[in-house]
Order: C-alpha cells, then structure tokens, then sequence
C-alpha cells in the first residue's frame, strides 16, 4: 500500500469508519487513483503549451473563449470548486489555437488551488506567451467547501477576474470583455 493509500486509509479510521469493511476496502485505491487526474497539472507546463501553438497573424481584434468548464480543487479544505472561465486577449500580430486556451485552464485547474491565483496565474501565462496588447479573464465558480459546509450559501458564486495590459488601461477594451462575459448565463 502506497504512503497515499496509508493516508486515505487513517483518514478512514480517524472519522470513526472501519477500512475494512467491504464498501471501504478498495477506497484508498481509488482516492489515490482520482487525486492523480485531479492534481496532474503539477506535471504540466503551461507555457510550452502555449508556445507551440503560437503563429503570427495580422489580427487586432478581441480574441475571447467563453464558458471554458473548470473544475479545480480548493487548497484550503481539499474540497472541489467548479465553474467557467473566459479568456481573451487583444493580440499583437500573435495568436494562438483556441484550444490552447481550454488547455491551459485545465493544466493551472488540476492543481490545488485559490480562485485568485488561478485567475491570475491562467492571464500572466497568456501574456507571457503571446505578449499580446492585453488580457482578460474572468472565473465564475461554486465551492464546495463554501456550499457543502453552509458558509455564504446564498452568495455562492464568487467571481474573480485579472486585467492584464490594455485591458487594465483601457476602459473600451475592458467594458467589451466585461459585456461579453456578462452574456453567458451558464451557472
Ligand atoms: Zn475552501
């Protein structure tokens, strides 16, 4: 039994459960197995993920991907958050596969995380591949720990967002995005 498989399995112990019941024997197994997908972001490279889809292209208009699923787990209680992201940028003669984008959400969202940091860390990794005029993101998410535990039930929803470059200075810029994102209604 792996140190992780241990862990679970005092876990078990700990809340008063018997490790050995049929139902909880193979648990450890499977936490072990489901927290490697959950945390495989670690071993990811976001920047080289962006880097090799990048071409140059004449284009100066509002690149945005709505509504990109994100499931992320909540470092402060181990508990899941979940919800959308939207992503653009204004790009300066570089851009890059759409799907990049979804990709690179998903590699900063399979670690553990704050909403914050995931805001920022998904715009400065856009910015820093593509140096483009500016970027925009915006995470709409449910926690978990907030939900399951009672805490601020009524306003579940937290919205975070990062405003990197044109999209700081520039209020046109930033209302587009805003009023882009403000269209999805998809919680
Ligand atoms: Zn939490």
């Amino acid at each position: 039994m792996s140190v992780f498989q241990e862990s679970v399995r005092t876990i078990l112990e700990s809340i008063g459960e018997d490790p050995g019941r049929e139902g909880l024997v193979k648990t450890p197994e499977r936490v072990e197995d489901a927290w490697r997908v959950l945390t495989v972001g670690y071993a990811q490279d976001p920047m080289a993920t962006l880097r090799r889809a990048v071409f140059e292209e004449h284009c100066n208009e509002m690149v945005m991907v709505r509504e990109i699923e994100l499931y992320s787990m909540c470092e402060h209680h181990l508990l899941p958050f979940f919800g959308k992201c939207h992503v653009a940028y204004l790009p300066k003669n570089r851009i890059v596969g759409l799907s990049k984008l979804a990709r690179v959400v998903e590699i900063f969202a399979r670690r553990l995380q704050v909403q914050e940091r995931l805001t920022t860390q998904i715009a400065e990794a856009v910015q820093g591949a593509l140096d483009p005029y500016g970027v925009g993101v915006v995470i709409e998410a449910r926690h978990l720990c907030m939900m399951m535990r009672g805490v601020e039930k009524q306003n579940s929803l937290a919205v975070k967002s990062c405003m990197l470059g044109s999209f700081q200075s520039d209020a046109a810029t930033r209302n587009e995005f805003v009023d882009l994102v403000g269209r999805s209604h998809s919680l």
